[in-house]
């Protein structure tokens, strides 16, 4: 006998602009219950603490904690800190987790509450551009491990997202244009519309207008949340949302994770994708140059001389030919054919990555390449 069982999750993603609406969005989701609220020591001390004092003003019970910042703290150590510290709290089964803060507190926060109690609800209140357009979005949740990132996870949706972009007042300039990176992947892989706001208003966006940042910040979940609704498990391995990531994961391999930003990796690797699109005929020249300028225009790297650090090239074609084996020899590369239209290649040649790599850097000459 077959049985069949069916599951669904829907939450709501707030974009809110003015503090005292987000604040009463997150009472509504919070519901009176109990809140356990974790950030990074820089959003606490920014942010996360009075986020805590006007919810316990609320008349909510609230108890908080917070990790130190950065990539090196997105653990299994962080994790099971964070365990036995709600192991201590009186958090019971259906009470709320909060993540205040940026990716690397959104994946580790998500992956504790969904192994605490078999899975208690969290909601995401992020805190940098790339947390507002994507790690918030999705319930892909995990803490790195000493041989990968992201080893450890699950897809664990949360209750719900109440994004406040006045918290991005706060974020440096560099954070907030690598945020910027993966929206403008949004609007060329699935919205034109997207794509053209950023063209006219990035000045405004990396001034830092509330407004203008609310508009993308909501335009970016629109297209992540349906391109995700789609595929919730990521069991299509052909995925537009991967733009950028192939090449962009090699730099960040490469440079050990940190000196050049995700974003700026991503940035990167699109730009390096739309060449080897145009070469092979199947992106006009127009629509590629429209790309790398506006990457260039909001001060992502589109050469190789652009990357803050020096990239071993022979290096990263070597992490590729290794993603390459992972993947049952198969390298899938997003490529754009045009505004909101990609297809997937796995056919891209070692020398076509290469060239697309080092194309356009002056200092090519002088790079040592192998
Ligand atoms: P991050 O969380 O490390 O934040 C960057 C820095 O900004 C940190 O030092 C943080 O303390 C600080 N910060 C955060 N908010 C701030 C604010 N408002 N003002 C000032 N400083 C602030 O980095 P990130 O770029 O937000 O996230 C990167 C992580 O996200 C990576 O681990 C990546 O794997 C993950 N990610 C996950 C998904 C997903 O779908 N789950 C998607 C994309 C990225």
């Amino acid at each position: 006998m077959i049985t069949t069982a069916d599951r669904q999750d829907q939450y709501t993603v707030s974009v809110c602009r003015h503090e005292r609406v987000a604040i009463d969005r997150l009472c509504a989701e919070i519901d009176g219950r109990r809140v356990a609220l974790i950030s990074d020591h820089t959003v606490a001390r920014l942010h996360a603490r009075r986020l805590a004092d006007t919810l316990a003003d609320s008349g909510l019970e609230v108890t908080a904690t917070a990790f130190p910042a950065g990539e090196a703290n997105k653990s299994l150590t962080t994790a099971t800190s964070l365990l036995d510290w709600l192991a201590g709290t009186a958090l019971a089964r259906r009470d709320v987790v909060l993540a205040v803060g940026g990716g690397v507190v959104i994946d580790t926060v998500g992956w504790v509450a969904s192994a605490y109690m078999r899975g208690v609800p969290y909601i995401n209140v992020p805190t940098t551009l790339l947390a507002h357009v994507d790690a918030a979005l999705g319930g892909k949740v995990a803490v790195d491990h000493a041989t990968a990132k992201n080893l450890i996870g699950a897809f664990y949706q949360p209750k719900a997202v109440v994004s406040n972009v006045g918290y991005l007042r706060t974020l440096e300039p560099r954070q907030l244009r690598a945020g910027l990176a993966e929206v403008i992947k949004k609007g060329m892989i699935a919205s034109p519309e997207l794509f053209e706001f950023i063209e006219r208003r990035h000045a405004t966006i990396l001034a830092g207008d509330p407004a203008t940042l609310a508009r993308l910040v909501h335009g970016a979940s629109v297209v992540k949340t349906s391109l995700v609704a789609k595929d919730p498990y990521e069991l299509d391995l052909r995925r537009p949302l991967n733009f950028g990531h192939t090449i962009g994961h090699a730099v960040e391999t490469v440079t050990g994770y940190g000196p050049v930003l995700h974003g700026e990796a991503v940035g990167f690797g699109m730009a390096c994708a739309a060449r080897i699109a145009e070469r092979r005929g199947l992106l006009d020249r127009r629509t590629r140059a429209r790309l790398t300028n506006l990457l260039a225009a909001v001060g992502l790297p589109v050469v190789l001389d652009d990357l803050p650090v020096w990239l071993d090239v022979t290096a990263a074609l070597g992490a590729l030919r290794q993603i390459r084996k992972i993947r049952d020899g198969v390298l899938r590369f997003v490529l754009p054919v045009a505004f909101g239209e990609t297809v997937i290649a796995d056919d891209v040649t070692e020398a076509e990555i290469r060239d697309s790599i080092t194309t356009g850097a002056v200092g090519y000459g002088r790079l040592r390449t192998g």
